[in-house]
């Protein structure tokens, strides 16, 4: 079998398509222009790529980007004045601090300033909460983007064998939950499981969300299951820096029945996920009706 490639980038598209007509929309029928503000301390230049690339998208959907950049000695209390004055801003409909942050800060607790109506990475203690009972929440962009692929390929995921590995808050808890909320039977599994293999072998759905290059291979997937691979790893292969996921892309396509590509997949729609939410902060501030289709 030679698995359907779920693309990633070309769903992102039509979901960014998909916000851009609801923010024309907002703005000719209620004068309102939905806006991201992105914060980033230091001069990570990972980070830096990120914002500018969620800057360009949040401008070229329609809606207003807003960066602060701050040095990377900013204090805690600067930090935290900013966030105040972003929620108290009715401008700004989503707030992002982008993490990791230097040392010195607490993040919990400048995530946990975040207004979580504003919480547009879904990283607030409220909305988390929120999330763990089934009730609205802002969902975390990247489990959100891998939900929104897996409805899409197979319509209902009701009664499906959901294996994800990785159980951190900001992506294997997060899937974990959405799956659940869509009816899957869900295992987490992470460094101390005993016998991954066996354990991914049992799922129709895999999702891999651990930070080991390639470190899931063919053999552990069951015929015709689908593979969503969240891991984004650089190494040196043939003297270049390449992309890989933490699946064996070739191995796992040759038994699985559907499977996203690193690059290509799960990435995209992370970025097409925040201003998704980014819309439905400013729909549900506004107390208007939310675009159907980009939450969980
Ligand atoms: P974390 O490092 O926070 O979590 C990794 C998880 O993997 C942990 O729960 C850990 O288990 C588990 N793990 C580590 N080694 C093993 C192993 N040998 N067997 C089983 N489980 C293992 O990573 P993140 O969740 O932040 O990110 C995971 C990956 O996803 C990374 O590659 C990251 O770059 C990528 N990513 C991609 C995004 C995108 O937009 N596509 C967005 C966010 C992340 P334990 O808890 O026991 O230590």
């Amino acid at each position: 079998m030679t698995a359907h490639v779920i693309d990633g980038k070309a769903f992102a598209a039509t979901v960014r398509a998909k916000v851009a007509a609801h923010v024309t929309r907002l703005r000719e029928e209620n004068g309102i222009v939905p806006g991201l503000a992105v914060v980033l301390v230091g001069e990570d230049p990972a980070s830096q790529v990120y914002v500018r690339s969620k800057g360009k998208m949040t401008v070229e959907v329609g809606m207003a980007s807003f960066e602060h950049k701050l040095p990377v000695d900013t204090t805690e209390a600067d930090l935290l004045a900013i966030v105040r004055r972003l929620n108290a801003d009715p401008k700004i409909h989503g707030i992002l601090v982008q993490l990791p942050l230097p040392p010195h800060l607490d993040s919990d607790l400048v995530i946990n300033t975040i207004d979580p109506a504003k919480d547009v990475d879904g990283f607030h203690i409220s909305n988390v909460g929120l999330l763990g009972t089934g009730q609205k929440a802002m969902v975390p962009c990247t489990p959100l983007g891998s939900l929104m692929m897996l409805r899409d390929y197979h319509g209902s995921l009701s009664g499906m064998n959901a294996v994800v590995i990785g159980r951190s808050n900001i992506v294997g808890k997060p899937m974990a939950q959405l799956l659940l909320g869509d009816s899957c039977t869900v295992t987490i599994a992470h460094s101390r499981t005993r016998d991954l293999s066996a354990v991914v072998q049992q799922a129709d759905i895999v999702v891999a969300a651990v930070g080991r290059p390639e470190m899931v291979v063919g053999d552990w997937i069951k015929p015709g299951a689908t593979v969503i691979d969240v891991g984004i790893n650089r190494i040196e292969r043939d003297g270049k820096t390449v992309l890989v996921g933490d699946c064996h892309y070739d191995s796992c396509a040759a038994v699985a029945g559907a499977i996203t590509p690193v690059p290509g997949g799960v990435g995209p729609m992370t970025i097409a996920c925040l201003l998704a939410n980014t819309l439905t902060a400013c729909c549900r501030t506004n107390g208007l009706v939310e675009p159907e289709g980009l939450t969980a």
